[in-house]
């Protein structure tokens, strides 16, 4: 396999490497087809990295592909079938697995982040972190089961009243998901606010609702003026937009929290929170979410394939990579 391997700071460089060989019985082999691109791929290659990885790694945790092998204790999946990636093994022995907290493992290991991921022809996961999904899903919606599991995984933590207003702040990949699936969750009126021209026209495109500026003069202002209080639920994807997200909400409302920035400090109205009654919860990437974003997608219940807005080979990663820190791409797809 022709693939880009992590080399440190900023640095991915093409190697070649043989397809993976199935190690544990319960492995499995996956033919990729596709692999998506995210925030955390630009964070582990920024400089200085904003996300951790280890060196000379396949980047990629975002995959759907068919499994091309399996181990000999393999029980459920077979080869040919359709699967996708949930890319954190985690340990099933430590204090928070134990808890049934799987999410919190203290000993994750993360295909893409910490061990080889699926920027290449062929991964290997265990059978554990696969998951069958029907083939008249298209590849191109099912590329996005990671990214939409955590999304997924926030909506159990702050579940929406019929009809009740959102808010989300930020217009990349995970903001429009959160749109979306709020959207099929029953939400009324939905609001996304981004500060980027080109990330708003996309959003409009997309319909995924009113679609606002974020540096407009009085945002509070605006989104009152749709929702009539303020919004009933406010999701920050951005990682540092909590102080906005206090004005945006109404009172007794809820904020999620579920953009990663781990060298930033925000400074908030603690005051606000409490003497408007607000609920403010964090979400790291869902427990265990899966079986219902797989519903999702078999359901058509959400469409993410709309949010693709770049198609590039493998050959063509470090380009792709360009498009996205300009802020040009929204999802960006690699053909594997
Ligand atoms: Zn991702
Ligand atoms: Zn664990």
């Amino acid at each position: 396999m022709h693939v880009p391997v992590f080399k440190g700071e900023g640095v991915i460089e093409f190697e070649d490497r043989p397809v993976p060989a199935i190690k544990g019985s319960t492995d499995i082999l996956v033919r990729v087809k596709l692999c998506g691109l995210c925030g955390t791929d630009l964070n582990i290659l920024s400089v200085p990295p904003a996300h951790k990885a280890t060196l000379n790694i396949i980047l990629g945790h975002e995959a759907t592909g068919t499994v091309e092998k399996t181990g000999e204790e393999v029980k459920e999946l077979k080869e040919g079938d359709k699967v996708v990636i949930a890319p954190r093994i985690t340990c099933s022995q430590c204090n928070y697995c134990v808890k049934g907290i799987e999410n919190q493992c203290e000993n994750y290991r993360t295909m893409g982040t910490t061990i080889d991921g699926a920027l290449a022809p062929y991964a290997v996961a265990p059978e554990k972190n696969l998951f069958r999904i029907s083939d008249r899903v298209s590849d191109d919606d099912s590329v996005f089961f990671e990214p939409l599991s955590c999304v997924v995984g926030s909506t159990v933590r702050a579940p929406l009243e019929a009809g009740g207003s959102v808010a989300v702040i930020g217009a990349g990949p995970i903001g429009l998901l959160f749109a979306q699936t709020y959207r099929a969750l029953g939400a009324g009126k939905v609001i996304v606010c981004d500060n980027s021209d080109h990330r708003r026209a996309f959003a409009k495109n997309a319909d995924v609702g009113t679609v606002l500026n974020a540096n407009m003069d009085d945002l509070p202002e605006a989104v009152k003026e749709i929702t009539g209080l303020g919004a009933d639920l406010v999701v920050d994807a951005v990682g540092n937009q909590m102080a906005t997200a206090i004005e945006l909400a109404r009172r007794a409302g809820q904020i999620i929290l579920f953009g990663l920035r781990p060298h930033e400090e925000t400074s908030i109205s603690q005051y606000t929170i409490t003497r408007n009654d607000l609920t403010v919860v964090g979400s790291f990437v869902g427990l265990n979410p899966f079986e219902k974003t797989i519903e999702f997608l078999e359901k058509g219940i959400v469409k993410p394939s709309e949010f693709i807005s770049h198609r590039v080979g493998l050959l063509d990663l470090p380009e792709a990579l360009t498009y996205m820190h300009s802020g040009e791409a929204v999802k960006v797809v690699v053909e594997t």
